[in-house]
């Protein structure tokens, strides 16, 4: 059975990576489609003004906290997460797990050229990924409806979407009946770390918990977006004290 619990309005499964991976896995055996969300706190305090958004997460199959912020914030609820499930380290981990199977997957999303140079370089670490098309996500209306017909055409098992949140979302939710794909995930700059062009915090930020602090000085124009962060903290200690 699921079990979720809510930080400020958003469900989170309460899942380690390896059940996240597991349950993932579990969807492409399913009948239906099904779509994976990966909120930050960032996604968490949009979410708090953007009902469209809220509405979608609560309707997710799988909702796992992108951000370790989000960890911390559980601790007030009445279940801690047990960890981060970083939407880049899923992804990864499904590749592996998928790379000798018939699965098959899209990248969708990111500046022109960077989800095909993003599905070389995971070609060169998962040689037997199939990965069957690709498109970035800049687009008009036009465009889009040639997106859909190609996904169709192509039918991966699994579309990653990188589109940022909430475009990712809505999209997804938006456009999931149209396709013919077993699993959504909205995976945010996913794809521009795949291809290279931006860094991961090395692995003692990650263990440390400041992932966030490092894409904040390795990405300084985030600032504006990063001072959401202290307003979550704030809104999850506030919202405590009410309870
Ligand atoms: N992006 C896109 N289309 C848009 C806006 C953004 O494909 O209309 C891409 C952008 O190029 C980047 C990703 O979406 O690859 C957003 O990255 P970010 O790190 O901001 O993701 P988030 O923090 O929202 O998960």
């Amino acid at each position: 059975m699921r079990k979720t619990i809510e930080i400020l309005g958003v469900p989170f499964d309460v899942v380690t990576m390896d059940e996240a991976v597991e349950r993932a896995l579990g969807f492409l055996g399913e009948e239906g489609r099904h779509f994976i969300c990966t909120p930050n706190p960032e996604i968490v305090m949009e979410a708090q003004k953007d009902k469209e958004l809220m509405d979608i997460l609560h309707q997710a199959d799988l909702v796992i906290p992108d951000g370790i912020g989000v960890v911390w914030a559980s601790r007030y609820a009445e279940e801690a997460l047990p960890e981060r499930v970083a939407g880049y380290d899923l992804t990864q981990r499904l590749f592996a797990a998928l790379q000798d199977t018939q699965e098959t997957f899209y990248f969708f999303g990111a500046a022109p050229g960077v989800s095909a140079k993003a599905a070389k370089r995971m070609q060169e670490v998962y040689p037997n990924l199939r990965i069957v098309g690709g498109h970035n996500g800049y687009f008009d209306e036009k465009e889009e409806r040639r997106i859909i017909a190609d996904i169709k055409k192509k039918q991966p098992s699994v579309l990653l979407v990188g589109l940022g949140a909430p475009k990712q979302e809505k999209w997804i939710y938006e456009n999931i009946r149209l396709l013919n794909v077993k699993l959504c995930i909205g995976i945010g700059g996913c794809f521009d770390v795949m291809a290279g062009n931006v860094k991961r915090a090395p692995k003692a930020f990650r263990k440390l918990g400041l992932e966030w602090f490092y894409r904040l000085i390795s990405q300084p124009s985030r600032w504006k977006r990063m001072l959401r962060l202290p307003l979550f903290v704030l809104e999850v200690r506030k919202r405590r004290r009410k309870s």
